[in-house]
C-alpha cells in the first residue's frame, strides 16, 4: 500500500524533526520505565525515577529545574533527554458565574479551550481532545470551525495540569471533576486520551467515577472502553431519540445509527458499575416536541441512563434558539413521570462563549466559511456574529 497518487503534503516541522519526548504524555509506567532507563544509564540510583514521577503527578512540576531533591546535573540531564511543556495559556477570561476559560496555544499554531466549572461542591474541567472537530454536528460552534489535528496525551493532560495548578494559584481549589467535553469528538482520539484517561486517573489520581467520556457517538470506540478496567463515566450526546431526526443534527448518525448505537450502550452497561447520561441539546421547534418524550424516556430506561437537558446556546451560525422554559419543564416532567432521572443543566460561561457548543477557538478561521457552503440552514446576518468571512450567499443546501 505505498503508492500515492498524489505527493504527501509538506509535513509538518514539528512532526518530522527528532525532538525530545514529552513525559506529559506518559502514563505512570511508562513514565517511570522511560525515566529508570534514563538514570540507569547515567550510573544514579534507582530511586530517582520514583522522585520525578513524584514531581510531576504529586509536585505538579513545570520544569526539571524545580525537582530540589535531584543533584542539578541530573535535573539538566532530564531537560536534555526530555520535555516537560504544557500549552501555553493565550488567553484566560472569566464569566460573572465564576466560570474560567482558557485558550491554550499549542506547538504549530493550533489553539484549544478548556473550562472550568465551579459548582457548590465541585471543581468540574471541561478539556479538549482534538484542536476543532471532524464531525460538523450542526448545533456546535467547534463542529463549524473545521478539524485542526488531534492533540496528543501530553497536551490533554497538560490542560489539566495547567488548569489545576491556575485553580489552586487563584484560590479555586483542587479539580474534583474532569469532563471531555471541551472541542472535538474524544472517541474518534482514542489514541492520545486513553492513555490520557490513565494520565489523569492512576497518575493524578482523578478518580474514575470522576472523569466522564463525552461521545457523540463513535461505536467502536465505546467498545473499547468498555474493556477498560476502570469505571469511566460515559456521555451519549443524544440529542434526538429517532434516527431520522438525529441525522439531520448529527452527520456521523448515518454512520452508526441509533439502533446499533443503543447495543453498544448496553454491552457498555453489562460491565457493570458504570454510568450513562445521555446530553439532550432543547433547541426550539427542532428536537422538542413533546411527541418525542416517549421515545426518549424508553431509551433512556433501557440502559438506565440519567438525561440531562441542555437549553440549547446560541451559536452563530445557525439562527436556533433554546426551547422555551415551558416545554423544558415538560420534559423534564414527562420523563420523571417515566421514571427517569433527569436534570436540566444550566448554561454557564454563556457571556464568555464557555458554554456547551460555543468553543470553538481557531486561528484558521476560514475554515468556518467552508463548513458553511454545506449547510442546508441560514445564516444570521454576518454582522451579528463577525467572524467567518464569506459566509453571506451561501445558502446551498447539501
Ligand atoms: N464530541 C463530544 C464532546 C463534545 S461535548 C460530544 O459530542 O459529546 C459538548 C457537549 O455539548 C455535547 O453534549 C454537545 O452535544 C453539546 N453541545 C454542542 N453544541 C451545543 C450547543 N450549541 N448548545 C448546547 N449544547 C451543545
Amino acid at each position: 500500500m505505498g503508492f500515492q497518487a498524489t505527493p504527501a503534503p509538506t509535513p509538518n516541522l514539528h512532526t518530522v524533526m527528532p525532538d525530545r519526548p514529552s513525559l506529559l504524555g506518559l502514563t505512570p509506567p511508562e513514565l517511570r520505565e522511560a525515566v529508570a532507563a534514563h538514570f540507569r544509564e547515567r550510573g544514579q540510583p534507582a530511586y530517582r525515577a520514583g522522585q520525578v514521577e513524584e514531581w510531576i503527578f504529586r509536585g505538579n512540576a513545570r520544569a526539571f529545574g524545580e525537582m530540589s531533591n535531584l543533584p542539578l546535573a541530573e535535573r539538566e540531564a532530564l531537560g536534555e533527554r526530555f520535555r516537560l511543556d504544557e500549552p501555553a495559556a493565550d488567553a484566560v477570561s472569566e464569566s460573572a458565574d465564576g466560570t474560567v476559560k482558557h485558550l491554550w496555544a499549542l506547538r504549530g499554531g493550533e489553539v484549544v479551550e478548556s473550562v472550568l466549572i465551579p459548582t457548590r461542591d465541585r471543581l468540574t474541567l471541561c478539556i479538549s481532545s482534538q484542536a476543532g472537530c471532524a464531525l460538523k454536528c450542526r448545533f456546535c460552534a467547534t463542529g463549524w470551525s473545521g478539524f485542526g489535528r488531534q492533540l496528543t496525551a501530553a497536551e490533554i493532560a497538560g490542560q489539566y495540569r495547567a488548569s489545576a495548578r491556575w485553580a489552586a494559584e487563584h484560590g479555586r481549589g483542587r479539580v474534583t471533576n474532569v469532563v471531555f467535553m471541551g472541542m472535538g469528538e474524544p472517541l474518534a482520539n482514542r489514541k492520545a486520551v486513553f492513555p490520557a484517561l490513565s494520565i489523569l486517573n492512576a497518575g493524578y489520581g482523578v478518580g474514575a467515577r470522576r472523569i466522564t467520556v463525552s461521545t457523540v457517538g463513535v461505536i467502536p470506540g465505546i467498545a473499547a472502553l468498555a474493556e477498560r478496567p476502570e469505571q469511566f463515566r460515559l456521555a451519549l450526546s443524544l440529542h434526538a431519540p429517532v434516527t431520522e431526526l438525529r441525522a439531520e443534527l448529527i452527520p456521523l448518525e448515518k454512520r452508526y445509527p441509533l439502533p446499533r448505537l443503543m447495543e453498544a450502550l448496553e454491552a457498555f452497561n453489562r460491565k457493570g458499575g458504570r454510568r450513562i447520561t445521555f446530553e439532550y441539546t432543547m433547541i426550539r421547534d427542532v428536537n422538542d416536541d413533546p411527541g418525542l418524550l416517549p421515545r426518549l424516556a424508553e431509551l433512556a430506561a433501557r440502559v438506565q441512563a440519567f438525561v440531562n437537558l441542555i437549553p440549547f446556546n446560541p451559536i452563530p451560525y445557525v439562527e436556533w434558539r433554546p426551547s422555551r422554559r415551558r416545554r423544558i419543564r415538560a420534559f423534564r416532567e414527562g420523563l420523571e413521570a417515566a421514571g427517569v432521572s433527569v436534570a436540566v443543566r444550566e448554561p454557564r460561561g454563556r457571556d464568555i462563549e464557555a458554554a456547551c457548543g460555543q468553543l470553538r477557538a481557531s486561528r484558521r478561521g476560514s475554515s468556518v466559511a467552508r463548513a458553511y457552503a454545506g449547510s442546508p440552514w441560514k445564516s444570521r446576518p454576518s454582522t451579528e456574529s463577525g467572524g467567518a468571512p464569506g459566509r453571506q450567499g451561501a445558502t446551498k443546501g447539501e
